[in-house]
Parts: structure tokens; sequence; C-alpha cells
């Protein structure tokens, strides 16, 4: 995925896109915690809510939902909770309201009046309403407008790259213009439909071959090298994926006209 937005709530902004070109996770990135402080974090939450209780193994894990969705279950004496994977990268009050309210409503204590305030400004920030809307338009009910644009056709750049890059090998998946000539969003491979989607902001004259061939290219490079976990990571623009994006032969001219977009 490549975008070009300020994600996070607003006096906590850190800039994805072209700068970090990461697509992954969608805010917080590498400055985010991981799932061990998220787990202490809940473990400090549980301490204050019951001070007396022993403390039961706390299990957190990150989910793509589309909605800030988050739910707590207690099993076999375990906690687990399952947290939208739009608050990786949350700032930490928000991840402790967010904690201190799901064990609230499980062990049915007081909601603290602070904490339930620090959760509802983060979820209702504009950035996050953003965040939350862009990844419902990529991941819900999927609107396919066709490879065939006014300018440039999908499927045949697709092919003579897959030729020149990849021996032919990759299989084709579904190839679709974007509805909009969004700036934001240029272009992502969704594995869940198997589908890359490109902003037809690239669909004009003005707009050079390399641009559209490197965009496609970096998605492509997606199907070959996939999402892989790292610990509990996950690591969207490995080496190995940098490395095979180097040999894009325009690569510095193609990154100079998406920065002008
Ligand atoms: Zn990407």
């Amino acid at each position: 995925m490549l975008t070009r937005t300020f994600f996070g709530n607003p006096d906590h902004i850190h800039e994805f896109g072209l700068q970090s070109r990461l697509c992954y996770p969608p805010f917080g990135g590498p400055r985010g915690l991981s799932i061990l402080d998220i787990v202490s974090i809940f473990e400090q939450e549980y301490r204050a809510l019951r001070p007396r209780a022993p403390m039961p193994p706390v299990h957190v894990r990150f989910r793509r939902f589309t909605s800030l969705n988050t739910t707590i279950r207690l099993r076999e004496g375990e906690l687990h909770a399952s947290l939208s994977d739009l608050l990786e990268g949350a700032p930490e009050p928000v991840l402790h309201a967010i904690a201190h309210i799901l064990l609230a409503k499980l062990y049915r204590k007081t909601i603290d009046a602070a904490q339930n305030l620090r959760y509802k400004r983060f979820a209702t920030s504009a950035a996050v309403m953003r965040q939350t809307e862009l990844v419902r338009t990529t991941r819900g009910a999927k609107r396919y407008f066709g490879p065939e644009g006014r300018y440039y056709h999908l499927e045949r750049i697709f092919d003579e790259l897959n030729t020149r890059f990849f021996g032919g090998l990759l299989g084709r998946p579904e190839l679709t213009w974007s509805e909009q000539t969004a700036k934001r969003l240029l272009g992502h491979y969704d594995a869940a439909h198997n589908t890359i989607v490109v902003s037809r902001v690239f669909d004009r004259p003005s707009s050079p071959r390399y641009a559209i061939e490197y965009l496609l290219y970096h998605e492509m490079l997606h199907l070959k090298h996939p999402v892989r976990m790292k610990g509990v990571r996950r690591t969207v623009h490995g080496r190995e994926f940098r490395a095979d994006e180097a040999r894009f032969p325009q690569l510095k001219e193609a990154l100079a006209f998406l920065k002008r977009l």
C-alpha cells in the first residue's frame, strides 16, 4: 500500500506515506507499543480495579476490524482482549483508557469518567474517523471499476512488468482503477479480495508511464512478499521487499513524481 496521509491523534501526529513509505500499521508504526507493553497496560488497569484479586494471565491480540471494535472475554480464568488494528500504535493513555473500560465492563465496575473521556476523544478525533473510513472503503464491499482506464490499461502494464521483473511467474490478481482520483491512497493490494487497486490519479496524460509502473510494481511485490510476522510485529516492507523495489530503474523519478501529486 502506498499512502500519503497524516494519521493519528491530533496532538500525536505521525506521518506515513511517502516519507516512510509504510503501508501498515495505519498509525503509530515503529514507535507503537509492543504486544507485551499492551499486556502490561491491561495488568496495571486490572490491578487498579481489583487490588487484591489474583492476576489472571492476559492475552492481547489485534484483529482486523473495520471499526474500532474491541472485545474482552474471560475464558478458563484467562483474559483475552481483541483490539481493532486501528488501535495499533494509539497513544499510551488511550490504551490505558481502553483497558480500563473493557475491564470495568467485564467486572461490572464503574467506568472512570476521565478514562472514558480520553477514549471518546480519541475515537471521535477526525484522524481516527478518517482512518476508519479509509479502511472501510478498502476492506469493505469491493467496488470494481475495471482495469481499463482512459490512458492506461492496468492489465497490460501488469503483464509487461510481470515479464520484465518476475519472469512472468506472478498470477494476475484483479486489477482495478479506483473510483476517485484519490491522492492519499495511491494504490494498495487487498489480499482478501486478491485485488490491486490503483488511484485514478495516474490515468491521465500528465502522469508518466514510469509512475504507474512503479506503483503497480510496488503492489506486485506485495504478492511476491506476503506480510510476515516478526515476533508480534508485521513486516510489510521487509529487506527483500526493499531490495526488489530498488531494482526498479526509475525509482527516484517515480518517487519524486508521487511526492508532487
Ligand atoms: Zn506497500
